[in-house]
């Protein structure tokens, strides 16, 4: 039996050592046999570097290097494509996951349990943020079909059945969160403490927070567009209202001129409307643009594993 480990990392050389023994650690600890698979997502520090020193260390060692930043979902998509493992985690290079949790985690996918989640709580979070966020899951989980929940993130073990179910989908815009709910099958959610990264930094600012936030509603739905739609719906009612109540009025008292405010009002309001639904249908197009160039997800520029050893 095989477990296998994906860390992404984006400039970690200041925790990476203390993963790395933190991981081997617990990994040595449970039984059959394993790999950890370390993902450099072009990291402009000393990330690499460590990395081989690791593997030339540790034979359990694999790293895959990309030619630059692609984020955190293709590092990961990488490190999933790659892991040979019957139950493959995925998780942060940063410690906040607790590497600790996995042999509990083997215990249930053992049982036959295919995604096993770790669900934090929110200790020594900011207020506002978790505040924030806590909204965005409640927003989030109504306008989209698939179910995400508050403290789940990527730190999870898969069954093999469930990881081949995951390489299936091959879209460019990838949301974690929400294909890992997408795929379904037996899930056992367990609980930690919140962790504060162990050293360095948070690679989120309040742009990409927001990007991805834009991105979680629109990959797995199109009820902005029918909102749209009936925006357009609701505003024709209206107007037909006011049509029949203007026309009205000019038969019994005439034509009266003025008319100025309502005018303005009408252009500035419906300008505003059409714009945000060509903005939202811009998305969406934006977004199939980026699907139909199939790019690759990540490009490769160094790896100790080899050539034949991707999934499909
Ligand atoms: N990460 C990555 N590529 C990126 C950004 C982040 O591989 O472009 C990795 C990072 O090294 C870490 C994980 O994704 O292992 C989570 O990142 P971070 O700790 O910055 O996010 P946070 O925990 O603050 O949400
Ligand atoms: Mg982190």
């Amino acid at each position: 039996m095989l477990i296998s480990v994906v860390l992404p990392c984006y400039n970690e050389e200041k925790v990476l050592a203390m993963t790395f023994h933190e991981l081997s650690a617990e990994l040595s600890g449970v039984t059959g046999d394993y790999e950890m698979i370390f993902v450099d997502d072009g990291s402009r520090d000393g990330t690499r570097d460590l990395l081989k020193e690791f593997a030339q260390k540790d034979g359990h060692v694999r790293y895959i290097a990309f030619s630059r930043n692609f984020g955190k979902e293709s590092a990961m998509l990488a490190g999933l494509q790659y892991s040979s493992g019957d139950y493959t985690v995925i998780m942060d290079s940063d410690l906040q996951h607790p590497p600790q949790l996995i042999g509990q985690m083997l215990a249930y996918a053992r049982q036959g349990y295919d995604q096993v989640i770790a669900q934090r709580d929110r200790t020594g979070d900011k207020k506002l943020g978790s505040f924030f966020a806590r909204s965005y899951y409640r927003l989030v989980d109504r306008l989209t079909d698939v179910e995400l929940t508050d403290g789940i993130g990527d730190f999870r073990m898969l069954s093999r059945k469930a990881l081949n179910a995951l390489l299936t989908m091959h879209e460019y815009n990838r949301f974690s969160k929400g294909l890992f709910s997408w795929i379904g099958f037996k899930e056992k959610i367990i609980h930690y403490k919140n962790r504060s990264r162990a050293a360095g930094e948070s690679k989120w600012n309040f742009r990409s927070l927001v990007r991805y936030g834009v991105d979680g509603v629109l990959s797995f739905n199109n009820k902005p567009l029918r909102f749209c739609f009936f925006i357009g719906a609701f505003a024709i009612l209206l107007s037909l209202v006011y049509l029949i109540f203007l026309f009205v009025g000019i038969i019994f008292k005439g034509i009266d001129m003025p008319g100025y405010f309502t005018t303005i009002f009408t252009i500035c309001f419906f300008g505003g409307v059409q714009l945000i639904s060509i903005g939202i249908i811009g998305e969406y197009v934006g977004r199939i643009y980026y699907e139909v160039k199939r790019r690759p997800h990540y490009l490769l520029d160094e790896t100790n594993f080899s050539q034949d050893s991707r999934a499909k």
